[in-house]
């Protein structure tokens, strides 16, 4: 998924909001195949390349707070400011639960599309 990460900041420098939200739904389609939390260096290079409100890290925060994995794994070596959002988005929503496959199948794509 981090290739598909380079795309969607190459289409945020490009002005590709079309690009944007097709490399947003192909990432939630191969998201629920894999069910494995985005990678160390995913993360860094999202938050390194994207502005706070972006909607690529609003789902990389999303899935890693939301998701109801097997195995639930400290991300250690996320950097600070991945971290953070990720407790913002935490905190905000009131009534937290845990999503599984079925439910993140069921999640409007929009919601992190750029429009
Ligand atoms: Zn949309």
């Amino acid at each position: 998924m981090a290739f598909l990460a380079k795309v969607w900041v190459f289409g945020d420098a490009r002005g590709m909001p079309g690009l944007q939200n097709a490399v947003i739904d192909q990432h939630i389609d191969i998201f629920l195949d894999a069910w494995i939390r985005p990678h160390t260096q995913e993360i860094t290079f999202v938050w390194s390349n994207t502005v706070g409100n972006s909607p690529l890290r609003k789902l990389n925060a999303d899935i890693c707070v939301y998701s109801d994995f097997v195995e639930f794994t400290t991300p250690k070596n996320f950097p600070a400011a991945s971290w953070r959002d990720m407790a913002y988005t935490l905190h905000a929503n009131t009534g937290l639960r845990l999503r599984n496959r079925h439910e993140w199948r069921a999640v409007d794509k929009c919601k992190y599309h750029v429009h």
